[in-house]
C-alpha cells in the first residue's frame, strides 16, 4: 500500500460531519474531553467567568493539525456557556459573503465556529464569540490574529490519552474491546483523535466479520497492517514521503517545493496534514536548505543512511 490512503488521513471527510458514528463518539462535555489539559483547564476558567459575568466570552482562536478536536471544543464551548452554536468555514464565507446574513441571525452570546478562519482576512466583532479554527497561524493577518483575546494551540495527543478515547469509543459502539487491543489501535493513531474514530471503526468491522465480534491485540495489530498503518502509524502517504527523501536525495535537505511537485501534493497537505507527525515523531527536521531525514527515519524504513558530512553533524557521527 504506497498511495494515500484518504480515509486515514487526519482531514475531515464528508462522513464526519454527516455519520451517526462519529456523532456518537463526540465527546458533549469538558469533563468528557480526554487530553488538551492546559487548554481545556484555562477554558473551563473562561467558561465559568463568561457565565459568572453574564457576558459573551472573548473570541477563541484554536490551531493546530487537523483532526485534534477544534471543533469539538468549540461546540463544547457553546454547550457549557448555554447558548446556541453556529458554524461556517472561511472558504463558504467567501465565496458566499453571506457573513452578514449568520451574524444578524445570531443571538447575544451565541459561539460563531468559523472553521479554516485563515481563508478570510476582515471580520466585524460583535458581542458574541467567535471561535476561529486554523491549521494555519501563519496565514492570518495580525489584525486578524490580534482580534482573539483566547489563542489556544492544540496539541498531539499522548498515547495513554488516545488510549482512553479507544476504550471509550469501544464502550460507545458496544464492542468489546481487551486493553491492550485498545492500546495497539492508539499506538498507531497518529496522535489524532479523528485518526483513532476512524481505525476504531474499521477494526470493529474486521473484529466483527474475522474476530468474533472481539477486539483483541492481535486482531488489532492484523486489521491495521492490512489498512496499511504501519508500528508507528505512519500511512501509504507518509511513508512514500520518507522513502523520496532516502532513495531521490539521500536524506535530504530538499526543498518543500520540490517534495509537493515529486509528490503530486499541494505545499499545504503537506506542511499542514503530513509534516507534523512525522516532525514530532522525530523522523525528520527542518533546517533552513530543507527537510532531511533523522536516524530514527532510516531505522524506520530498514534503510542504511548514506555516510557524509552532512549526516555526520545531525546523527552524532
Ligand atoms: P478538528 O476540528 O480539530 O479538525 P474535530 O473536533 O472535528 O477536529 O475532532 C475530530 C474527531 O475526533 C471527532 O470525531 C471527535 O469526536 C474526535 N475527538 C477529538 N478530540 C477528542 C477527544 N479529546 N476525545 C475524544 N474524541 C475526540
Amino acid at each position: 500500500m504506497d498511495q494515500p490512503d484518504p480515509t486515514l488521513r487526519p482531514d475531515r471527510r464528508p462522513e464526519d460531519k454527516l455519520g451517526d458514528a462519529d456523532r456518537a463518539l463526540r465527546p458533549q462535555v469538558l469533563s468528557e474531553f480526554i487530553g488538551q489539559q492546559e487548554a481545556r483547564a484555562n477554558l473551563a476558567v473562561f467558561i465559568e467567568s463568561a457565565r459568572m459575568r453574564e457576558e459573551a466570552m472573548d473570541h477563541v482562536l484554536f490551531h493546530g493539525p487537523p483532526g485534534l478536536g477544534k471543533t469539538t471544543l468549540a461546540q463544547i464551548m457553546a454547550r457549557e456557556l448555554g447558548v446556541n452554536f453556529k458554524m461556517t468555514s472561511g472558504p463558504v464565507l467567501a465565496r458566499a459573503g453571506d457573513l452578514a446574513a449568520i451574524l444578524t441571525n445570531l443571538d447575544a452570546r451565541d459561539v460563531l465556529f468559523i472553521d479554516e478562519i485563515h481563508r478570510m482576512n476582515r471580520i466585524e466583532l460583535q458581542p458574541f464569540t467567535l471561535v476561529g479554527a486554523t491549521t494555519r497561524l501563519g496565514l492570518l493577518t495580525t489584525p486578524l490574529r490580534d482580534r482573539f483575546g483566547i489563542p489556544t494551540r492544540l496539541q498531539f495527543y499522548t498515547t495513554q490519552e488516545l488510549h482512553e478515547i479507544v476504550t471509550r469509543g469501544a464502550r460507545l459502539l458496544d464492542i468489546p474491546t481487551e486493553d491492550s487491543g485498545a492500546l495497539e489501535i492508539a499506538k498507531r493513531a497518529r496522535g489524532t483523535p479523528r485518526i483513532a474514530g476512524r481505525l476504531l471503526r474499521r477494526v470493529v468491522d474486521f473484529a466483527v466479520v474475522e474476530g468474533g465480534g472481539r477486539i483483541s491485540k492481535e486482531l488489532a495489530d492484523s486489521s491495521l497492517t492490512r489498512l496499511g498503518v504501519d508500528l508507528l502509524g505512519l500511512d501509504g502517504a507518509d511513508r512514500r514521503y520518507l522513502r523520496l527523501i532516502a532513495e531521490n536525495y539521500q536524506g535530504g535537505p530538499v526543498g518543500v517545493e520540490t517534495l509537493a511537485a515529486a509528490l503530486s501534493e499541494s505545499r499545504d497537505a503537506i506542511e499542514d496534514v503530513i509534516e507534523p507527525y512525522l516532525l514530532q515523531q522525530g523522523l525528520i527536521q527542518r533546517t533552513p536548505r530543507g527537510r532531511m531525514l533523522t536516524q530514527k527515519s532510516w531505522h524506520h524504513l530498514g534503510m542504511q543512511a548514506p555516510k557524509g558530512p552532512d549526516q555526520s553533524e545531525l546523527f552524532g557521527g
